[in-house]
């Protein structure tokens, strides 16, 4: 199984995410190459990236498998302001350089916001934008991921997903990534995942799929809202979660946990500590632990 969670980008950049992913026990892993809600963005120190690339290898982590995501406020749907539909494009571009710089492959996108725009006119820029940004050379393939529909954000269905895929020239170069919370929130039922892989492989081939979002949702089904919950703690459920890894159909694609921290006390927010080392022990061992949050808790005070 490859699997593994978001981790941060610290200040010596990939070789901190690599560490951070090593500690939960992962052997793949998810980053932003900055914060997720800004564009500020430190240059690539190379040297680093070597010694990322060593610890990645020495420890079991195939970097064909760790993923790349842009960060929330590139928004290619709406070109209301040309300036900042030409930020978002240029901004595109530049993770994209440094996606390569740091020797990865996949770099999840968020398709965009409509915004007050017609979704059908909004949709046409994400592709406009995609093929300006998608180079036949590029070593860098963007994943669209797929959306909850919260607010006026596209990519919720399938049918959007084709329009957009169907219409980018270099299809070499652009997949998906699917999420369960997202996709739950959308309106498709993850007790029956096979129904939604049958779904998709109707309109598009399931190769399009790079990698996994792996989260819970705090909502219930076709609720629009997007708000992750820990694993076997939502509206999914554990044994949905477990079976949708273990599907043969998507064996090979590397499962990304995005999960909450978990609060010292229920009440208390200030002292948080990250699940995934404990998340990705229970999805290994097949078995839901009802005690997750209180044996997190116990560990990191103790320790
Ligand atoms: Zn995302």
């Amino acid at each position: 199984m490859i699997i593994g969670s978001h981790v941060s980008y610290g200040p010596q950049g990939l070789l901190d995410s690599v560490k951070e992913a090593i500690s939960y026990n992962a052997n793949t892993f998810m980053f932003y190459t900055g914060a997720p809600q800004n564009t500020l963005r430190k240059d690539i120190d190379l040297s680093l990236v070597g010694a990322a690339h060593e610890l990645m290898q020495n420890n079991n982590i195939d970097i064909n498998n760790v993923i790349c995501h842009a960060p929330y406020i590139i928004n290619l749907a709406n070109n209301t302001t040309e300036t900042k539909y030409q930020f978002s494009i240029n901004f595109l571009k530049e993770e994209i350089n440094r996606c390569t710089k740091l020797g990865i492959k996949y770099l999840v996108l968020h398709p965009g916001s409509s915004v007050g725009l017609d979704p059908h006119i909004a949709l046409d820029n994400i592709i406009n934008a995609l093929n300006i940004v998608l180079k036949n050379d590029s070593k860098v393939t963007i994943l669209l991921e797929t959306m909850a529909g919260k607010g006026t954000e596209l990519g919720k269905n399938l049918e959007e997903i084709k329009y957009l895929i169907d219409h980018i020239i270099n299809k070499d170069k652009i997949g998906i990534c699917l999420d369960t919370c997202h996709l739950n929130d959308a309106g498709y039922d993850m007790a029956n995942f096979d129904h939604y892989l049958d779904e998709f492989s109707k309109l598009l081939s399931l190769d399009y799929i790079k990698c996994l979002h792996l989260n819970d949702s705090k909502n219930p089904i076709n609720s629009h809202k997007d708000r992750h919950a820990n694993i076997g703690f939502g509206t999914i459920g554990f044994t949905n979660l477990l079976n949708i890894i273990n599907n043969p159909r998507l064996k090979d694609i590397p499962k990304i946990l995005e999960t909450p921290y978990i609060g010292n006390t229920l009440e208390d927010k200030e002292r948080l500590y990250p699940p995934y080392k404990y998340e990705i022990a229970m999805l290994r061992k097949g078995e839901f632990n009802p005690n997750l949050m209180e044996d997190i808790r116990n560990e990191y005070q103790t320790s």
